[in-house]
């Protein structure tokens, strides 16, 4: 089953979030199986946000990561890469359509609430880059029979 890497940001945690962002992957039927509230350390994220190291809001996007805690997760399920990039909304919370996180909580694209690995290159790295294999959990969902 296939796995991504979801992260409450850090303007996310502060403003409470965290229940109602779990509880809509929740409630869309896919599976968590490895999450932890964690500072990430600078080192990590410049790796995390490599692709954008020569940007121009490259620095302020690792200060913003770097200052408070995020909320990182593994969740799992069929196409649950791209099903949640679409719940999450586009990047810019002003071109997210209503209904979606970023469309219902963000304003600003430097404070847009949630990250989510954009293929599965990217699943892959970033789900190592932030957990090792034996925080991530391998149990069996039961109302998964109502789902699948
Ligand atoms: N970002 C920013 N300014 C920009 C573009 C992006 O601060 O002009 C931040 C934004 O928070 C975004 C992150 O950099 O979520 C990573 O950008 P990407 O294009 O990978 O968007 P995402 O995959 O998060 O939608």
């Amino acid at each position: 089953m296939e796995k991504t890497f979801l992260m409450v940001k850090p303007d996310g945690v502060q403003r409470g979030l965290i229940g109602e962002i779990v509880s809509r992957f929740e409630n869309k039927g896919f599976q968590l199986v490895g999450a932890k509230l964690m500072v990430i350390p600078r080192s990590v994220a410049e790796q995390h946000y490599g692709e954008h190291q020569d940007k121009p809001f490259f620095g302020e996007l690792v200060d913003f990561i770097t200052s408070g805690p995020v909320f990182a997760m593994v969740w799992e399920g069929e196409d649950v890469i791209a099903t949640a990039r679409q719940m999450m909304g586009k990047t810019k919370p002003a071109e997210a359509t209503p209904g979606t996180i970023r469309g219902d909580y963000g304003v600003t694209v430097g404070k847009n609430i949630i990250h989510g690995s954009d293929s599965p290159t990217s699943a892959k790295r970033e789900i190592a880059l932030f957990f090792d294999e034996k925080e991530i959990a391998s149990w069996e969902k039961l109302l998964n029979r109502w789902v699948y």
